[in-house]
């Protein structure tokens, strides 16, 4: 009973509901036609990345399928959080493609040495993470010609910068919606974890492991769970500590609406999201050590940004002092926004959904556009 109540409860959210028993048909006839892969059909080839879960590679097949082209691959293999992984992936592919790197397939590899190994395979969507861009001498110009193919030779000053970070901002914040309409909270949206498709021209968002679901309450509130502290929101927990832990799976559905009302965990990552803005904003906020500093600065501030700018602006270096510029065009509205997303309180945070809608977009269509013609 209590299984059929979480199965109705689910279908009748907003945002499950549309296409909730379609899904159920498609998974069925997903079964049957797609394409599986095992162990022996990769050839592992550069290593991409070491986390404490986990090892990434770019692979290749071993043979092509003569029909399909399937191109680059990526490869995590994954300890304790794979199965969670695969989980959100499989999610994501369903619900919300296009906000995350396209998952192909995910597997249990008991043939290891090492013990059992989750394996999860991506399509390669990129080289370069925004971190990496963000890094180069040339950000957010490098972006630009990434985005829009070749560029022509405007002068560069601080509106075109604003416009390109005002692009970039957006594509998160749509891929952060997708996540969050789905019920999904990341919980560790950085720029390491955000990659740019080179397909799309877009960035998508990457690295599922520390991610939760709060409509089936997978992977509730992880014990030993290890957040990257130089993007976390003060709360630390996405959900209040008072909300029992881990609830089975069809009470955690059935309480989920009323759960996500009280405790906006999604509130976490436009918090760290904002943090993306404000590194992009000021260069010198880009460096792990700057960005550590910066947030010492801010908890002496009483995590009050706009208390921060009060300390700082008036001994500002040219490069913060151009920050607030840029954050000021338009009578301040981006500045606005950093600020609607980096406050202490997650109840006074703005969503994914109405950042989208706030003015700072308003105009940046029709710019992006014209920079084309
Ligand atoms: P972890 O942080 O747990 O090591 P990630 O999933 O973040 O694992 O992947 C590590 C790195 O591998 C990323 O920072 C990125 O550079 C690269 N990477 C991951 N997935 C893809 C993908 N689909 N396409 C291209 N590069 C990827
Ligand atoms: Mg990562």
């Amino acid at each position: 009973a209590l299984a059929l109540g979480a199965v109705s409860y689910l279908w009748a959210t907003p945002g499950v509901a549309p296409g909730f028993w379609d899904m159920f048909v498609l998974a069925f006839v997903e079964r049957l036609f797609r394409t599986t892969y095992r162990k022996d059909d990769f050839v592992l080839g550069k290593k991409l990345g070491e986390g404490a879960f986990g090892v990434v590679y770019r692979v290749s097949l071993a043979k092509k399928p003569s029909s399909k082209k399937e191109g680059d691959l990526v490869l995590k293999k994954a300890t304790e959080y794979g199965a969670v992984e695969i989980w959100m992936n499989e999610r994501v592919r369903r619900a919300c493609a296009n906000s995350c790197a396209d998952f192909l397939y995910g597997f249990l590899e008991s043939s290891s040495k090492k013990g059992a190994e989750y394996w999860l395979i991506w399509r390669f969507e990129g080289e370069a993470t925004l971190s990496d861009l963000m890094l180069s001498k040339d950000f957010p110009y490098n972006v630009e010609a990434m985005i829009l193919g070749e560029v022509q030779d405007l002068p560069k000053g601080l509106e075109r910068e604003n416009r390109i970070i005002q692009t970039i901002m957006r594509q998160l914040l749509f891929a952060l919606d997708g996540l969050h309409s789905t019920g999904i909270v990341h919980r560790d949206i950085k720029p390491q974890n955000i990659i740019f498709s080179e397909g799309s021209r877009t960035f998508k968002i990457i690295d599922l492991g520390a991610a939760a679901d709060l409509r089936v309450g997978i992977n509730y509130i992880p014990k030993e769970f290890l957040l990257d502290p130089r993007y976390t929101a003060p709360e630390q927990y996405i959900m209040s500590t008072q909300t029992p832990s881990a609830p089975s799976a069809p009470v955690a559905a059935a309480l989920s609406p009323v759960l996500w009302q009280m405790n906006l965990p999604d509130r976490f990552d436009i918090y760290s999201t904002g943090l993306i803005f404000l590194q992009m904003a000021f260069p010198a906020l880009r460096s792990d050590s700057n960005l550590i500093q910066f947030n010492r600065q801010l908890k002496r501030c009483q995590n009050d940004v706009v208390a921060w700018r009060k300390t700082v602006e008036p001994r500002a270096s040219p490069d913060l002092r151009r920050g607030f510029e840029m954050l000021d065009l338009d009578e301040g509205i981006g500045w606005e926004l950093l600020t609607s997303m980096v406050r202490y309180k997650a109840r006074q945070r703005t969503s994914a959904k109405a950042a989208l809608a706030h003015p700072y977009f308003d105009r940046e269509g029709l710019l992006v556009l014209s920079f084309m013609q």
